[in-house]
């Protein structure tokens, strides 16, 4: 099973998240576990005071180093124990979140994800408390909740159990450095927009073929910086060849 610990100021916002649809589900399967802990809770003062004004001056309030280390320290896997954990600051100088490092998160036991707010965290967490930051992208949020939020939902579906269709992650975007095909339900004709004959052939190898030049087609369009990274086969790079050709490049 692995296991989710969050520290934030504000646990109140994980509850409608975590508590419908697929992760609910995986929880309630024992497949992951999502605990979320009132980082008040480790302020050693009776205000439980969480944050104070910087050091030399400046604008906002930043997070106490105490309660952190005692929130983390509390909640590490016992030293003796052989499991894989990695404490996770969410930052917008981190690493930035992707298919490859959700999975390689997945992989471990344990993950303690600390939420920042205000300006941020002491220093002191970063250098000495946490293994890893990660951001979610070269923006700012007010908070580490939502950036916590999306790190359990992208590790958790990867792992094993967590969705119904086991190989639906491996066909999905990003999951082999491509983007995914487009997809279509019934009705294969609505208002008059139809959905590509080939789909209602029945033929397999005619699908699949289709679907791959379609994939190709589509990170090439859209995210070509991708398409130089990804590694292709030599039906890849003939259906490459004939997309150029044909001068479907752009869309
Ligand atoms: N002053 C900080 C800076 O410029 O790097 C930004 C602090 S931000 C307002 C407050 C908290 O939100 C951060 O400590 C972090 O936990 C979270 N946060 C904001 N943007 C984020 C991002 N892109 N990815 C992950 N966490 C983020």
């Amino acid at each position: 099973m692995l296991k989710f610990d969050v520290i934030t100021i504000f646990p109140g916002m994980f509850a409608g998240p975590l508590n419908e649809s697929i992760l609910a589900r995986a929880q309630e399967r024992d497949i992951i576990s999502v605990r979320v802990h009132d980082l008040r809770d480790y302020a050693p003062d009776k205000h439980h005071v969480t944050d104070d004004y910087p050091h030399g001056g400046g604008v906002g309030m930043v997070m106490k180093p105490e309660p952190i280390f005692a929130a983390v320290e509390a909640l590490r896997c016992p030293e003796d124990s052989s499991c894989k954990e990695s404490v996770i600051l969410l930052s917008p100088q981190g690493r930035t979140l992707k298919h490859s490092v959700a999975g390689e998160l997945a992989r471990l036991d344990h993950l303690i994800l600390v939420c920042g707010h205000y300006e941020g965290v002491d220093e002191r967490v970063r250098e000495y408390l946490v293994d890893d930051e990660i951001s979610i992208g070269d923006y700012v949020l007010t908070g580490g909740e939502l950036p916590a939020m999306i790190v359990i939902d992208t590790v958790a579906r990867l792992v094993s159990g967590v969705i119904g269709a086991p190989d639906a992650p491996a066909g999905d975007s990003f999951a082999e450095g491509l983007l995914e095909y487009p997809q279509y339900t019934r009705p294969a004709d609505f208002r008059g927009l139809k959905v590509p004959e080939v789909l209602l052939s029945g033929n397999h190898e005619e699908i699949r073929l289709w679907r791959r030049r379609q994939t190709l087609l589509r990170t090439l369009r859209r995210r070509p910086d991708l398409l130089e990274k990804a590694s292709l086969t030599k039906e890849d790079e003939g259906l490459l060849r004939s997309i150029r050709a044909e001068g479907q490049e752009s869309s």
